[in-house]
């Protein structure tokens, strides 16, 4: 395949930022920007090293956190019922496998007319700088920062409420959940009152929500085998709120009553048509007046892009801070910028809706977005980009898997339930370990992780 030569400039060694030291004249590498190492960015530079390596392409991930964990796998982390030490990626080990490079550091801003990606200081965890404020130069760039929960302006959400945007929000959850439950442990024996329970209050009767609600019952019933011996999962009494009239709206009405009737088999107050007007420190207050008392909140309801993305660069974005782009995942004012997944807004032609904020989505993304910078590199027309929607399935933890199949796969939409459903569910992430680590490494990870599963205790408690 031939690619245009990259641009020959006298100016500068390869620095951090990709320019060359003064006094040294050598050809300027086409430098390929991509923010966010996530579903999408991940996927993306992986295939990009992999085509283009470090030769006369510099292929750059700038990504704010060290090592990946596949979003959709938070819930599990934050439960406790997965280890996210042992499913998490290194960047460093992986950038050098896949032949790119990879910059530690978060994202501040474009400068376009000088097309440099502006990175904000990286501090230690004493606030003391590491390395100051710098700009990074892209021939092309790729925005694919995902998203973060949307709290609606609600008032006391963002003093009062966990999310579950990041790891490390999954794991802040993980330990406030292990400390209510070793300080309700303690205090049974006594006459039951509020103490005696774990309360939970979940916002959000999307996938996320509801899936964490059953995590959450997998997690208390196995507690009892770690220490906690007089706990259980009667002890937890979890509440899911939803605003519209019923759970999982993407999913069949069938299939969402299925998965509230399993929830509520398990103890969840599940409360459809109840928006939340207020977190309080103490619980959630519903439109109605009812107050929901809770230990702990999380806020799982709705997504928009990161605030940083909001008119960055005098690109057109959203009300809720997603980057507009066309069909071939260019933005709409500038051909040598991408954006893909979450963090971006795609109506395709005939639509009405953006494409959905879904890791089925992102894997697409990355993949028209790769052959596209081929093209436009090439010269060759771009393609557009069509989105094949396969379904969703919702995981009930162990206790149950339910979904519906879409498109290609079965010719239509096909409800499913069951150990068929787990093993399709399980296949996302499974794609998404061939597509980062390619064939080999990808079906050995995918091995490890039924070991794993064998070998490894059920909970993570530290
Ligand atoms: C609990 C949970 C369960 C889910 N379950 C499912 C599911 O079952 N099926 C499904 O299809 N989807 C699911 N999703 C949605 C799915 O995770 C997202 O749609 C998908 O991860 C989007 O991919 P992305 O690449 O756009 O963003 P992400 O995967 O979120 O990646 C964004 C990356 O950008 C980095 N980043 C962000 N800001 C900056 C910055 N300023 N500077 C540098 N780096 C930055 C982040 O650290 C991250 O690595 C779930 C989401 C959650 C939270």
């Amino acid at each position: 395949m031939s690619i245009a030569e990259p641009e020959t400039r006298s100016a500068g060694s390869p620095l951090r930022d990709g320019s060359l030291a003064p006094g040294r004249s050598a050809p300027l590498k086409t430098q390929i920007v991509v923010v966010g190492g996530g579903a999408g960015g991940l996927e993306l530079v992986r295939k990009l090293g992999a085509r283009f390596g470090r030769a006369r392409y510099d292929i750059i991930l700038l990504e704010r956190n060290p090592t990946h964990i596949w979003k959709p796998l938070l819930h599990e982390v934050a439960a406790g019922s997965l280890d996210a030490n042992l499913d998490e990626v290194g960047y460093r080990e992986h950038a050098r496998r896949w032949r790119y490079r990879y910059f530690y550091g978060t994202f501040a801003g474009i400068d376009r007319a000088r097309r440099k990606v502006l990175v904000a200081p990286l501090l230690d965890e004493d606030g003391s700088e590491v390395i100051g404020a710098h700009e990074i130069r892209y021939d092309y760039l790729v925005l694919a920062l995902g998203s973060v929960s949307n709290d609606f302006a609600t008032p006391g959400v963002r003093e009062h409420c966990l999310f579950l945007d990041s790891r490390l929000q999954a794991d802040r959850f993980r330990q406030k959940l292990l400390n209510q439950c070793l300080r309700v442990s303690r205090q049974l024996g006594a006459k039951p009152d509020a103490d005696s329970f774990v309360r939970v209050a979940i916002v959000g009767g999307g996938a996320t929500g509801v899936e964490l609600a059953a995590e959450l019952y997998n997690a208390a019933a196995a507690l009892r085998h770690y220490g906690l011996e007089v706990f259980d999962e009667t002890r937890l009494k979890v509440t899911l709120l939803e605003a519209g009239p019923r759970i999982l709206p993407n999913l069949p009405e069938q299939l969402a009553d299925a998965a509230r009737k399993e929830l509520e088999m398990l103890g969840v107050r599940v409360l459809a048509g109840v928006p939340v007007v207020e977190a309080r420190a103490d619980g959630m207050v519903a439109k109605s007046g009812e107050f929901i008392p809770a230990d702990l909140r999380v806020w799982a309801a709705g997504v928009r892009g990161p605030d940083v993305l909001r008119g960055v660069g005098g690109l057109e974005t959203t009300p809720s801070n997603q980057v507009i782009v066309r069909p071939t995942l260019q933005t709409t004012v500038d051909d040598r910028i991408y954006a893909i997944g979450d963090c971006c807004s795609c109506i395709l032609e005939g639509e009405t809706r953006p494409i959905p904020p879904r890791a089925q989505a992102a894997h697409q993304m990355a993949d028209v977005a790769f052959d596209n910078l081929c093209r436009q590199m090439e010269g060759r027309p771009l393609k557009s980009f069509r989105y094949e929607d396969h379904g969703s399935l919702v995981s009930l933890s162990r206790f149950s898997t339910v979904g519906s199949l879409m498109g290609n796969l079965v010719g239509g939409r096909m409800a499913i339930e069951g150990r068929l459903a787990r093993f399709v569910y399980m296949s996302l992430y499974r794609m998404h370990l061939l597509a980062i680590h390619g064939w080999i490494k990808g079906l050995a990870m995918i091995a490890v992780g039924h070991v794993n599963q064998i070998v490894r205790p059920r909970l993570k408690l530290h």
